[in-house]
């Protein structure tokens, strides 16, 4: 299983979540080439362990473990893992 960023992120991109991710599987960070490019941040299903700590930091809600994504959100489990395969 893994964590997924869903659409309440788009245009926010702050990195909360990105600071409190203990093995760095949050990408593009503000310091990677594509940051000021991309709609949103993703999470990297492969590298993810699922400790949950970027749930509660982000100020808008965006994370759900993969199981709990909203109905309405359920293309952004694809759209994180698309990312990570031209990155
Ligand atoms: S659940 Fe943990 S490992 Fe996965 S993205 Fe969030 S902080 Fe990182
Ligand atoms: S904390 Fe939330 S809004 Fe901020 S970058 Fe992470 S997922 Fe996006």
């Amino acid at each position: 299983m893994t964590y997924v960023i869903t659409s309440p992120c788009v245009g926010v991109k702050d990195g909360s979540c990105v600071d409190v991710c203990p093995v760095d599987c949050i990408h593009p960070t503000s310091s990677e080439k594509g940051y000021d490019t991309v709609d949103q941040l993703y999470i990297n299903p492969d590298e993810c362990i699922d400790c949950g700590a970027c749930e509660p930091a982000c100020p808008v809600n965006a994370i759900f473990e993969e199981s709990a994504v909203p109905a309405k959100e359920r293309q952004f489990v694809a759209i994180n893992a698309e990312y990570f395969k031209n990155h």
